[in-house]
């Protein structure tokens, strides 16, 4: 699976891209992310990807030629066919789990980050096939953003996460969070490994995993139940 991303500062995605898992899934060919500094496409001598907002009010607003012309220059270099425009937008829809999954289906995925005020709305309405944000909040560009689409949409691609990593059990997966964990010492400041953890039962670990997990999405994120506390399926 390859990431085409368009944006201003590709400089801030090295650490995230060299390191760990998704530094690991690049090495072995799983993910491949290709960086494209908007720059390049800026207009005039200035190389210009900015500009004031019609009707005034403050900031600056990205333009849309050099975003349109980055897209057709990635199009003609790296043909893909299976491939999706993401533009990373506070305005987006929600990246989750389940749109993670289907964003792992393509062949490629551009991601246009914003920065400033924002994008000419020309991009989302001629460009992009979908907006995608990663919460309520906004953030100062849409680096971080592309990042975290990277990395979510990386783990449902075979062979990136080991097999005792797969995401299967992670929490979201089956619409509920994910069990406690505990590691050594067994006791650690007056709290002790729960028993059973040290069983070595198989079933009953595996049941009070399923317990437990229920207990953390009741408690912490009720709104994954269905009214009757059992599990909302996606
Ligand atoms: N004025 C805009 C926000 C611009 S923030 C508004 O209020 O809707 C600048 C850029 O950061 C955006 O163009 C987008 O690419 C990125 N960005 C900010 N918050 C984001 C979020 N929650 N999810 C995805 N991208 C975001």
């Amino acid at each position: 699976m390859v990431f085409d991303v368009v944006t201003l500062f590709p400089g801030l995605f090295s650490g995230v891209l060299q390191e760990s898992i998704l530094g690991r899934a690049r090495r072995a060919g799983k993910v491949a992310v290709r960086l494209h500094d908007l720059r390049r496409w800026g207009i005039g001598k200035h190389r210009q990807v900015d500009d004031t907002p019609y009707g005034g009010g403050g900031g600056m607003i990205l333009r849309p030629e050099p975003f349109f012309a980055a897209v057709d220059w990635v199009r003609r270099e790296y043909p893909a066919t299976r491939e999706r425009v993401v533009l990373l937008s506070p305005q987006g829809s929600r990246l989750t789990h389940d749109s993670a999954r289907r964003l792992a289906g393509f062949e490629r995925l551009i991601l246009l980050c914003g920065r400033y005020e924002g994008v000419d709305e020309r991009v989302r309405e001629g460009l992009a096939d979908e907006e995608l944000s990663i919460g309520d909040m906004v953030l100062t560009g849409g680096e971080l953003p592309a990042m975290v689409t990277i990395d979510v949409v990386s783990r449902f691609i075979p062979g990136v996460l080991g097999r005792k990593e797969a995401a299967e059990e992670d929490s979201f997966a089956q619409g509920r969070l994910d069990s406690p964990y505990y590691t050594r010492p067994p006791e650690f400041r007056g709290r002790a490994v729960p028993e059973v953890l040290l069983s070595g039962d198989h079933r009953a670990i595996s049941r009070w995993r399923e317990e437990r997990a229920h207990e953390a999405t009741r408690t912490k994120r009720p709104d994954l139940l269905e009214g009757d506390g059992q599990l909302r399926r996606c």
